[in-house]
């Protein structure tokens, strides 16, 4: 059973103590990139479901759109009705706000022109709806992380024993305990994260080196122990996604 941690003064964001555990009771090799890579699909299928049809949510489509990771991965999903219409109104929206910047390309053909076109299509670009979602959910994962390692002896345990979080998450964590814990509980949970990680990244260190030594004929003799996945554990591990471990 696990307890619902005190109400803090100031708390900006709201608790996940139910998914957040479970991500961590589980032998994710992130937590955080395990949950995250739910949220990612989860807001992939909703701005191609039902929320279409939601004339403010489809402003919002039309003004931001996407970025180059997530449109993609909007393709992919399979609704292709739904990205139809979402494509249809969002390029409106950006033919619109590029015209000036074509026009002025193509009568003064200059250098500052070609600029002020590049930053405006890559500053579309980098802009996403889903990336905006996720940026939320990570708040709120991370906060309720920081906050249950405080307060739940049962989670500090699986904290302890998990193999992540990966590089990327340990990063989002520290700064969450800088943004929303007091001064001694912050130097507590930093101080725990650091020696986590420092020996789960150590470990990693060692199991890729072992991965590639298996690649030597002359170490078909030598236990594969945990090395099997370690070159895609590493991946993962420095980059904050998850990634298929088995070949
Ligand atoms: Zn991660
Ligand atoms: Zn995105």
């Amino acid at each position: 059973m696990i307890r619902q941690p005190a109400i803090l003064k100031n708390v900006k964001y709201q608790l996940e103590t139910i998914p957040v555990y479970d991500a961590w009771a589980s032998d994710a090799t992130c937590p955080l990139c395990t949950l995250m890579d739910a949220a990612e699909h989860r807001h992939v299928n909703y701005y191609l479901g039902n929320s279409v049809m939601n004339p403010e949510t489809r402003v919002l489509v039309n003004e931001t759109g996407f970025c180059s990771r997530h449109f993609p991965m909007m393709r992919e999903a399979g609704y292709a009705h739904h990205l139809g219409l979402v494509g249809h109104t969002h390029l409106q929206t950006v033919r619109g706000k590029m015209a000036g910047k074509l026009k002025s390309l193509s009568r003064r053909a200059s250098a500052k022109a070609a600029v002020e076109f590049s930053s405006a299509v890559r500053s579309q670009a980098v802009e996403c709806l889903i990336c905006r979602s996720m940026e939320r959910d990570l708040k709120r994962y991370s906060y309720t992380a920081v906050m249950m390692y405080g307060n739940e002896d049962e989670f500090r345990g699986l904290f302890e024993e998990s193999p992540g979080p990966c590089l990327i998450h340990a990063a989002d964590l520290a700064d969450m305990a800088v943004e929303t814990l007091k001064k001694n509980e912050m130097q507590y949970f930093l101080a725990a994260l650091a020696g986590h990680l420092d020996s789960a990244l150590e470990e990693l260190e060692a199991d890729v080196l072992r991965f590639t030594q298996k690649f030597d004929t002359q170490n078909d003799g030598m236990e594969w122990g945990n090395s099997r996945d370690a070159h895609a554990r590493t991946v993962q591990a420095l980059s904050g996604r998850v990634v298929r471990l088995k070949d």
